[in-house]
């Protein structure tokens, strides 16, 4: 069953490389190459009852009419010949296939599958067979029957794979063997496995199909939330770095503090110490939405870090960001003898940066993932912060880990995920949640328009800066296009230049340096300049609490997460802010997603409505997130997996020297090795 794919009877070297762009290597992997859906045939050589129209249909019987072959006027041909069956004479119609002209002999039987058409009696041929003998008259037939069908690839069709999955499963099904655990196929109900293979490629009825594929989408489930559990149970026997509480020092901190931490900021900061001074490594996800005010949480496990004498690490997705936090822990750490440095790919004289950081001398290190190279050596990294998670992979999160010895590891988040989503995401973090935003916070208000009105918002701008506000303009483009719809930046600055007299505007987009990308963004902070019209690179973090609008330009044209993340960059303050989406299009699904984002501030709900308007390939963009592509486990719609799957894996963990767990135990090892290292 493991030998090469080209090995099976009926297959060899050309078709085993169509099986191969399908993900089939083997003939093992054949016999676990999954139906995709179900198609009901009905038999109507034997049915009695009436066929409904457009049915799927298959017909035994005997040709009686010579074959007549016509051409229309669009150059299409259509071949027809009359049979006859149990039930009467029915029309066979074949398009594009003249040279069969010359099979078609009357008298000659035929098996057919096809569409029926219930007007005319007849059947659209889509795959058939002549027989040598004549039809038996079996009456005791089935009527109808299933037919599983499979993903296909160009010159490999859905009845050669059939054909090659029923003789690879004749010969190798009794080497089939169950691997899960007794106990747990009991407990949870599952199929066992040489059914279930039999019954999802040949089932006799639609619910032994279901019943076999219920057992394969709760083991995939099973396996990962298995591996997850597998990577935290491996991290927390390792020693972590034991770091000690100078209470009064964290009391030094909060005093030059200029505002009260929140109760829940606080809660998580005591989770974090918790974790920081215990005997294992902490491994801990905080989540919390736009503008709760996580950077102070990651202030505070940096302290702690450099205060015991070790390096902490903070790595985020944009330089923009990572400037920003880089001035922001200069500021809050302005009191106290501690070095800071900023490293991404356009940080000048790196070289020297790498030795400072190897020899120690910088104690906290900000930058983006050219912290990840290779030449960065830390001289006693004990703790990394990653912000804005979602933007790095499980892959990314590893290898900064490799650059200490078993480092605590904080990874924080805005992007909002389910509840029972981030417990298969983060199944292996621990994690802890802000849920109240800083007192005095007012909702932002959020409208959607047109861009006919874009002179009223324009004249809102005006009003909001002339009592000394500031303001965001978001485009989609750089520089316009003739590819990509939508506007660009670029153009965009010189109008609102015109528009406004005496306001200073700033332009920031990706394509500039990262020196002018800094000027720009401090002559923001500074206040400066009133008006900022900007990419998305001001998508996530960038903190200006004085701007209390952001108008996004072309806003049917992002995701709700991401008109959620923008939308965050006011609102920081306690004046009120506000939010005006230009939707440049009337589609129904724009609206109703403008609609959704006025009428929704929680992040949690935006994101649900995101996931179920676009479903869980485009919106976790699967590969970033690190989660695994799924064959058969579906994010939204077996969420009801979930619990169960979690409660098995714990059952696994905790029994995985027993014999009976053996076999599947090494299956979840191997899966965590590929998956997860
Ligand atoms: P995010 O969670 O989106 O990263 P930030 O850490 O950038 O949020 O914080 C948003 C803003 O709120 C910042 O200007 C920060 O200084 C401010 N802030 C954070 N915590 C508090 C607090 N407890 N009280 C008042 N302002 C706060
Ligand atoms: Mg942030």
């Amino acid at each position: 069953m493991e030998r090469d794919i080209q090995y099976l009877k009926g297959v060899g070297p050309k078709r085993a490389r169509l099986f191969r762009t399908l993900g089939v290597n083997t003939i093992k992997d054949l016999i676990f190459y999954m139906p995709r859906e179900l198609e009901t045939v009905q038999d109507v050589s034997a049915m009695r009852n009436e066929v409904e129209d457009k049915a799927k249909v298959s017909l035994n019987g005997v040709i009686v009419t010579s074959p007549f072959l016509r051409k229309t006027r669009g150059n299409l041909s259509i071949l027809s010949a009359e049979v006859a069956g149990n039930l009467g004479r029915f029309k066979l119609v074949w398009f594009n296939q003249p040279f069969l002209k010359n099979k078609i002999i009357v008298g000659k039987s035929i098996s057919v599958k096809g569409v029926y058409n219930k007007q005319y009696r007849q059947i659209t041929v889509n795959e058939y067979k002549f027989n040598n003998a004549l039809v038996k008259n079996d009456t005791k037939k089935q009527t109808q029957y299933f037919r599983p069908i499979y993903p296909v690839t160009d010159g490999l069709t859905q009845s050669q794979i059939q054909q090659c999955i029923s003789i690879a499963i004749k010969k190798y099904e009794h080497q089939l063997v169950e691997y899960l655990p007794k106990e747990i196929m009991e407990m949870f109900n599952l199929c066992e496995i040489k059914k279930c293979i039999i019954s999802v490629h040949n089932p006799k009825s639609k619910d032994e199909w279901i019943e076999a594929k219920k057992r394969f989408i709760f083991e995939e489930i099973l396996t990962f939330k298995s591996a997850l559990l597998l990577g935290k149970e491996n991290i927390s026997r390792q020693s972590g770095i034991k770091h000690r509480l100078g209470q009064s020092l964290i009391d030094q901190f909060s005093k030059k503090l200029k505002f009260k931490l929140t109760e829940d900021q606080q809660k998580v900061i005591t989770e974090i110490i918790a974790d920081m001074t215990s005997l294992k490594p902490m491994n801990r996800l905080l989540q919390g939405d736009v503008g709760s005010g996580k950077t102070v949480v990651a202030a505070y496990s940096l302290f702690l870090t450099v205060c015991n004498g070790y390096q902490g690490a903070m790595m985020v997705p944009t330089e923009i960001l990572a400037e920003q936090h880089y001035y922001n822990l200069k500021d809050f750490f302005a009191f106290f003898d501690i070095n800071i440095e900023l490293l991404t790919s356009s940080t000048k004289g790196k070289s020297e940066s790498y030795k400072r950081i190897k020899n120690g001398e910088v104690d906290i290190i900000v930058g983006t993932h050219a912290i990840l190279q290779e030449k960065v050596e830390f001289k006693k990294l004990a703790l990394i912060v990653t912000d804005e998670q979602h933007r790095f992979g499980v892959e990314q999160r590893s290898s900064l880990r490799n650059k200490g010895e078993h480092p605590h590891v904080l990874v924080m988040s805005a992007t909002p995920i389910p509840r029972t989503m981030s417990q298969i995401i983060y199944g292996d973090l621990d994690i802890s949640y802000i849920k109240q935003l800083p007192k005095g916070r007012k909702p932002i208000k959020t409208y959607s328009t047109t861009p006919n009105n874009r002179n009223r918002v324009f004249d809102f701008i005006k009003k909001e800066i002339s009592k000394g506000q500031q303001c965001y303009i978001v485009c989609p483009l750089v520089e316009e296009s003739d590819k990509v719809s939508g506007l660009a930046v670029t153009q965009y600055y010189d109008m609102v230049k015109n528009y406004f007299d005496n306001v200073k505007v700033g332009l920031l987009h990706g394509k500039m340096n990262s020196r002018q990308k800094e000027e720009v963004m401090n002559g923001f902070k500074k206040g400066e300049t009133s008006i900022l019209v900007s990419t998305t690179v001001i998508e996530v973090g960038v903190d200006v609490s004085n701007a209390n609008i952001i108008v996004i330009e072309n806003s049917e044209k992002f995701g709700l997460s991401q008109l959620h993340q923008l939308r965050g960059r006011v609102g920081r303050g306690s004046i009120q802010s506000y939010c005006i989406l230009v939707c440049h299009t009337n589609s129904s699904t724009a609206k109703q997603r403008m609609k959704i984002m006025t009428k929704t501030v929680d992040g949690f709900d935006i994101s649900e409505e995101d996931l179920k308007l676009r479903g869980p390939g485009e919106f976790f963009g699967t590969r970033q997130h690190g989660i695994p592509e799924f064959k058969h486990f579906d994010m939204l719609k077996h969420q009801d997996y979930i619990q169960p799957a979690t409660e098995a894996a714990e059952v696994i963990l905790k029994n995985k020297e027993t014999e009976s767990y053996r076999l599947f135990f090494d299956k979840i090892k191997e899966f965590a090795k590929n998956y997860l290292d």
